[in-house]
């Protein structure tokens, strides 16, 4: 019997993916460097499936179907590359190599142009959902060739996530695509979580709700459009009770957010693009803001406050949950116009109706709000902007109002909103006729000769401003 796959890395990632594949009916080959993790999954979990048990990557490729399958499930970064230089002398050409850890995009981009030259696929992998979703259906984002999806993507839809029956895995686009879109989903993930925590701390702290009353809140509003995973967990955890001490779980928990670095990967990402995913970097310098532990406590001290004691508005919950759409709704706006950068920028098609659709089961921004957001891209005129779908044009013109309301109370009570002001910033940003950027570039003329444009002729100039500030042709400068 050959494995219609195999798995290398039997951690909890590799083993809930080899236990998912297992369970959908396909013979998949089981390695790890050390041989315990693989006995221990046998031992466990044998019963799941047929499993073909190996010791070496010789055993493993010997053990495959052609052309063979080997997904690789290590430690993201070099134990990848050493896995990788392994593997490649016991493959033949056509093979298949799989990495669906969280890999870099540009380390995929990279691997992938090394193993085509040898004729092998190499195919980047963004699994999204952690170790539940890996067992139960995760979203599913694979990169590589075309020929190479021909091959491994039905394997992949049939152990992802469903939404409405349809897999939520499909076909990214070539080289690092898959990995990419992984990260800017991550990226998304980190403004969608830090919004949720600046809903809270309005409420907590402008309205005085406590956190076992906002969790009865969290639980209404995720009946409605802001129904999504992050809304139900945050649910349950405002509503959590430490045993040990009878407070709310909220208050006993170190106030400092932690990270693994995709979010910090997708703004240096976006920095380089040029795309201005404000949401999703302010979300990741918060993280950080909270971890500064020494200089947070040196501020309590000697930073002065001077709060404006303002009442907050009535209906302050219902504003409040009106900001936090709004602020979502931008913060994946502008997730999905960076990929619309990076596609432009590396050549990828990417499918935004495709790609919203595989983020609505199985991973962690899953929400409501990708099924409009899916049919916003699959209508047959795409929008610029996620924004100028007209349904969502329409609910953020509703939202308004409550959202100015929100972020100015904040301002006055002192309560920090990073990603619901700066994606209000964003937003009225996009629809202003003109923007500070024309004294900008006055100053950077000025100092640097670096030229502008003028509203009312066609051209480059430049002002002698050092001279009468006469204007000349930006080309007598050069
Ligand atoms: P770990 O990231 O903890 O990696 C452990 C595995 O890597 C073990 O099987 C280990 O083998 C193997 N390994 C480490 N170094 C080497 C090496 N040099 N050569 C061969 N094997 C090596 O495992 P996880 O299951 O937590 O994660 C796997 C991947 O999935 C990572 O990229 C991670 O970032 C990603 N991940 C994704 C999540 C998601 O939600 N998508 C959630 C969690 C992780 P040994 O047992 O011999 O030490």
């Amino acid at each position: 019997m050959s494995a219609h796959i195999g798995v290398t890395g039997l951690a909890v990632m590799g083993a809930n993916l080899a236990r998912n594949l297992a369970r959908n009916g396909f013979t998949v080959a089981l390695h790890n460097r050390s041989v315990e993790k693989t006995d221990a999954l046998l031992a466990k979990h044998g019963t799941d499936g047929d499993f073909i048990r190996t010791e070496t990557l010789q055993e493993l490729v010997d053990s495959l179907e052609k052309p063979r399958r080997v997904l690789i499930m290590v430690k993201a970064g070099k134990p990848v590359d050493a896995v990788i230089d392994q593997l490649v002398p016991l493959l033949e050409p056509g093979d298949i190599v799989i990495d669906a850890g969280n890999s870099h995009y540009e380390d995929t981009r990279r691997r992938e142009a090394a193993l085509a030259e040898k004729d092998l696929h190499f195919v980047g992998v963004g699994v999204s959902g952690g170790e539940e979703g890996a067992l139960n259906g995760p979203s599913i984002m694979p990169g590589g060739s075309k020929e190479s999806y021909d091959a491994l993507g039905p394997l992949l839809e049939k152990i992802s996530a469903k939404v409405d029956g349809k897999p939520c895995c499909a076909w990214i686009g070539t080289d690092g695509a898959g990995h990419f879109v992984k990260m800017v989903h991550n990226g998304i993930e980190y403004a969608d979580m830090q919004v949720i925590g600046e809903a809270f701390d309005l409420l907590r702290s402008g309205a005085g709700i406590e956190p076992a009353e906002q969790s009865k809140i969290f639980a209404e509003w995720n009946k409605g459009e802001l129904a999504s995973f992050l809304i139900e967990i945050s649910a349950e955890v405002l509503g959590h009770v430490d045993a040990k001490t009878g407070k709310p779980f909220v208050d006993v928990v170190v106030d400092a957010a932690g990270q693994k670095g995709t979010g910090r990967w997708t703004v240096i990402s976006a920095l380089e693009l040029g795309s201005p995913v404000s949401g999703i970097a302010e979300s990741v310098f918060a993280r950080a803001l909270s971890s500064q532990a020494e200089q947070r406590k040196l501020g309590q001290e000697l930073l002065a406050g001077e709060e404006i004691a303002v009442e907050v508005p009535e209906n302050f919950v219902e504003d409040v949950r009106q900001a936090l759409y709004a602020s979502k709704l931008v913060s994946y706006a502008q997730g999905l116009d960076m990929l619309t950068s990076a596609a432009k920028e590396y050549g990828w098609d990417l499918k935004l109706d495709e790609i919203a659709s595989l983020w609505r089961g199985g991973c962690i921004i899953r929400a409501e709000l990708l099924k409009e957001i899916t049919n916003a891209y699959a209508a047959e005129e795409k929008p610029a902007n996620l924004l100028f779908a007209p349904a969502f044009t329409k609910a953020i013109a509703g939202a308004l109002p409550a959202w100015r309301r929100v972020v100015a109370t904040a301002v006055q009570l002192g309560i920090p909103v990073p990603v619901f002001s700066s994606s209000l910033a964003y937003y009225d940003g996009l629809r202003r006729k003109r923007l500070a950027a024309a004294v900008i570039q006055g100053q950077r003329d000025l100092f640097g000769a670096h030229t502008y444009g003028r509203v009312d002729a066609e051209g480059t100039f430049h002002t002698l401003w050092g001279e009468d500030k006469s204007e000349i042709s930006a080309v007598d400068t050069h």
